[in-house]
């Protein structure tokens, strides 16, 4: 990117991105995919790359969609308010979909449904990018939304980077979400090279003085000299993206450990990301309920710990003035699980159960109602189209439709 063609001790910026920001992040404990902390930098500085669409009629002016995937059962969750406290508080100043219908496509699949409003088909490989374009897309290339309003903090795994945007010719990679995955994983290049950095710790003096470049090399006032300062215009943007990478650096989330601490994380970093950067869409995916395969102790616990981490975030929205009354929230699992424990006290999914196809969704926002059950049906793959309604776009390739009973 020319942008990004500048040199800082004759070291262009586009190297430290891929070296030095990956061993920062590796240790961190957060992974910055190439292209995504400094790609989003880049159209910070730049401006949006589209032009923006006509203003949406909505009070909403932020999204955050929560993925609690992993299958996460409804009766674990609105069903037993003593498990998810927080949730269930949210639930009851907004919206709670008890009937909403989820096809067992594989975590992946089902997953990637919400992010597409399509149903994802069981013949996409694990590994590989989905065919429809994600919500992401549609905002970034549709909407005009520049890449630093929209971002996804996931779990773990290599195929958590594929949430961030499809092989759709029409939108693709350059549409992504910006995407931050807690276990620093992306692909073989990145998984060799934050593995050789070791285990989150403390930086050395040495990195400290590599992070303090960093700094400096996003910093307007120590570009003198540079050629191209095009993409030096906002220096606000540039001081958040500082104080974001230093603030996941102080190791905000380093003291989440045990069961469920990947989820646990990826909502702290989502959490760090909206005060920072105020994004227009802030998606996570979970997947540590999964564990209910061979306990359902320990599934309970996840979902307790999310549930806590939810309040957090949901706590930080409500104390920001500018995010308080123009946020909204979507919490819904990718399906539930089976209606009967398996022979290790654990929970599996596959037996077709109301409990493992009817999902619970939970929504609240500036512009549905409020204390709200609405048993109408709905399924997962609407989720897509009503977020794009209410940031003013429309989903074309997308299945489902907006949740028209969810708006006052
Ligand atoms: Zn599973």
């Amino acid at each position: 990117m020319d942008a990004f063609d500048i040199r800082l001790d004759g070291m262009r910026i586009e190297n430290l991105r891929r070296r030095e920001l990956l061993r920062i992040a590796g240790l961190a404990g957060v992974g910055v995919a190439a292209g995504s902390l400094f790609g989003g930098a880049a159209a910070a500085f730049a401006g949006p790359d589209a032009p923006a669409a006509k203003p949406s009629p909505y009070k909403t002016k932020h999204v955050v969609l929560l993925a609690f995937a992993g299958g996460v059962r409804a009766r674990e969750v609105i069903g037993s308010p003593q498990n998810a406290p927080n949730l269930t508080r949210i639930g009851n100043r907004g919206c709670v979909l008890p009937y909403v219908r989820a096809a067992n496509l594989g975590h992946y699949g089902a997953a990637l449904a919400i992010f597409t409003g399509c149903s994802e088909a069981k013949g996409i490989r694990e590994n590989a990018r989905g065919d429809n374009p994600t919500i992401f897309e549609y905002l970034r290339k549709d909407a005009g939304l520049p890449a630093d309003q929209v971002w996804l903090s996931t779990t773990a795994g290599a195929q958590t980077i594929n949430f961030s945007y499809s092989t759709s010719a029409d939108y693709g990679g350059k549409y992504g979400a910006n995407l931050i995955s807690t276990d620093g994983l992306f692909n073989a290049e990145f998984r060799n090279l934050i593995t050789s950095f070791g285990n989150v710790s403390l930086p050395s003096d040495k990195e400290a003085r590599e992070v303090a470049d960093l700094a400096k090399a996003l910093d307007p006032k120590f570009l003198d000299g540079v050629k191209d300062r095009s993409f030096a215009n906002d220096p606000e943007a540039s001081l958040r993206i500082q104080r974001y990478i230093l603030e996941e650096l102080k190791g905000d989330t380093a003291d989440l450990t045990g069961p469920g601490a990947g989820d646990a994380k990826a909502i702290r970093v989502a959490r760090n990301l909206l005060r920072l950067f105020k994004p227009k869409v802030t998606a996570i995916v979970l997947q540590n309920a999964d564990v209910a395969h061979g306990s359902f102790n320990s599934y309970v616990d996840v979902i307790r710990r999310n549930d806590q981490e939810v309040g957090l975030l949901w706590q930080s929205i409500q104390q920001d003035p500018e995010l308080k009354d123009s946020t909204t929230l979507f919490v819904l699992p990718e399906f539930g699980r089976d209606h009967d424990l398996n022979d290790r006290n654990g929970l599996d999914h596959g037996d077709g159960s109301d409990d493992l196809h009817r999902i619970f969704c939970i929504a609240s926002g500036p512009d549905f109602k409020q204390g709200k059950t609405l048993t109408g049906a709905a399924d997962s793959i609407d989720v897509c189209p009503t977020i794009a309604e209410l940031l003013g776009t429309k989903s074309p390739d997308a299945k489902g439709k907006s949740m028209k009973q969810l708006f006052a």
